[in-house]
């Protein structure tokens, strides 16, 4: 079957350059105007502490923009929650960890080529 804008300039490239799978079944992280991959890199992550009543969670925000299709936090999300042994929650744009993680993540995120800051007190 030929594709509808085969050779056109409307043709989308067939694999992605990031993980190499095609491209309807990536879940890389896109930026959702241009649709480029993100790259670690592109993310500046911020990682704070917070209480909930009474108890401290560790958050991360920045990992913006992506669009709900293509978004790779579900498997990093369970991932972290198994390297630090954890619960927490998961939204669009940011991962909560329950207990104080705040410097181990810092620096686990730093490893995985995110550029992280600890943010607040
Ligand atoms: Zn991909």
């Amino acid at each position: 079957m030929s594709r509808l804008f085969a050779g056109t300039q409307f043709e989308q490239p067939a694999t992605c350059e990031r993980c190499a799978k095609p491209v309807g079944l990536c879940d890389c992280p896109r930026d959702a105007k241009s649709g480029r991959v993100l790259s670690p890199a592109d993310q500046q992550l911020r990682i704070r502490r917070e209480q909930r009543r009474g108890k401290f969670v560790t958050v991360v925000r920045g990992f913006t923009p992506r669009s709900a299709k293509t978004n790779d936090l579900p498997a990093l999300f369970k991932q972290l929650k198994s390297t630090f042994a954890t619960g927490g929650s998961l939204d669009a744009e940011m991962i909560e960890l329950q207990g104080d993680h705040r410097d181990r993540l810092v620096e686990h995120f730093r490893k995985l080529g995110y550029p992280a800051k600890a943010a607040g007190g």
